[in-house]
This record gives C-alpha cells, sequence and structure tokens, in this order.
C-alpha cells in the first residue's frame, strides 16, 4: 500500500477513533472526530455495516499502522521479525513498533505526533549514543541515549520544546532529563507501558490467515 497522502484527520475518522495524529489539535475542539463521529465519505453518516471477522483483523492492522505511521511492506516485516522472537507474537509486535527512533522520539516529548518527530529525526535533530541518528526505523536498545544536538538547542524549536517538557512524563521504561534534553531506555517496552486501543491479537489472527 502506498503512503497516504489525503487529510489526515480522516484516518481517524475511519477508525472511529481518536489516533492523535495532529499532537495538540488533537486535544482540542477542532478535532475533527469530535465534530463528525462518522466515518468519512458520502455513506459515512449513514453506514451501520457490522465488519466480518476478517474485517475485524484487517481494521485493527490498519489502525495500528496509522498510527505509527507505518507503510505496508515494513509493518510485514515487523510482523515476521515478531513472530521470530520468543514471547508472544501480538505483543513482541507492538514492542518492536514502540522501540522506533520516531516513537521514542515523541515518546519522550520531544514531539508533539509521531508525524512531527519523523520530521526532527529525518532533519537531524538527534543523536543516539554520541552520533547521528536521523533514520526514524532505527530500533532502539535497553540503555541508549537519545539527545537533541547541541546545534539545535538553540534553535527556537527546542527552546519551546524544553519549555513545554517540563510538565512531561514519560513512560516508565523511559527516563527523560529534562534538563539536558536526553532520554534513556531504561527497558523493553512492554504491553502494560502502552496506552493504545489496540488488540494485537486480532492482527496475529490476519496475517496467520
Ligand atoms: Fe485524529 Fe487528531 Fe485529527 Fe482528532 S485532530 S481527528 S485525534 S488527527
Amino acid at each position: 500500500m502506498a503512503k497516504y497522502t489525503g487529510p489526515v484527520c480522516r484516518q481517524c475518522r475511519r477508525e472511529g477513533m481518536k489516533l492523535y495524529l495532529k499532537g495538540d489539535r488533537c486535544y482540542t475542539e477542532k478535532c475533527a472526530i469530535d465534530r463528525k463521529a462518522y466515518a468519512p465519505g458520502q455513506h459515512g453518516q449513514h453506514s451501520r455495516r457490522k465488519l466480518s471477522e476478517y474485517g475485524l483483523q484487517l481494521r485493527e492492522k490498519q489502525k495500528a499502522r496509522r498510527i505509527y505511521g507505518i507503510l505496508e511492506r515494513q509493518f510485514s516485516k515487523y510482523f515476521v521479525m515478531a513472530e521470530r522472537q520468543k514471547g508472544i507474537t501480538g505483543e513482541n509486535l507492538l514492542q518492536i513498533l514502540e522501540r522506533r527512533l520516531d516513537n521514542v522520539v515523541y515518546r519522550l516529548g520531544f514531539a508533539s505526533s509521531r508525524v512531527e518527530a519523523r520530521q526532527l529525526v529525518t532533519h537531524n535533530h538527534f543523536q543516539l549514543n554520541g552520533h547521528k541518528a536521523n533514520i526514524p526505523s532505527i530500533l532502539v536498545k535497553v540503555g541508549d541515549v537519545l539527545q537533541v544536538k547541541e546545534k539545535s538547542l538553540n534553535s527556537p524549536k527546542f527552546i519551546e520544546l524544553k519549555e513545554n517538557i517540563a510538565h512531561k512524563t514519560p513512560p516508565a521504561w523511559l527516563d527523560l532529563d529534562k534538563e539536558n534534553m536526553t532520554g534513556r531506555v531504561l527497558a523493553l517496552p512492554s504491553k502494560e507501558h502502552l496506552d493504545l486501543p489496540l488488540e494485537e491479537h486480532l492482527i496475529v489472527e490476519l496475517y496467520s490467515r
């Protein structure tokens, strides 16, 4: 499936729930799903279609892809990786998605959405363990240290960010040094750490067909 280039909020309306793709706007009354709580399209308002088992599984996978902003092919690769790991495949998959560098930037509060986080990463504003890190799909490991580059710290964007993260509490698997704009991976994320309404077993069932 090609990259989605349509209106961002349409994706939330398609899934019938907030996916928090637009940062701060998602928490305001401007949120499209609060204003139009029905599926997009001509018949969206009147559609009462009951989804088949396959439909439910497919929607769950699309929801996960949209939340993390991942293309179909990459998502399938993550599923294969998850299957090869020890443990429960669905939980392994969620862990891999959470470990992406762009997600970690977002979780630490260095960006207001995963979309913005990805942009900041590709624009080369971060270092991982002291080295250049401009690939959003890098998977972090326990002990990794992510920091905003010194040069970027003085830009208006990061000066503002530093004020914003003052009230930020990162998830328990990450440590945030607000003063130095540095994050450390304390543990690999597990399902309890995640606040996402994803039923990963449906995704596993879909790929197991
Ligand atoms: Fe989704 Fe955010 Fe748009 Fe609301 S504002 S519909 S949560 S992307």
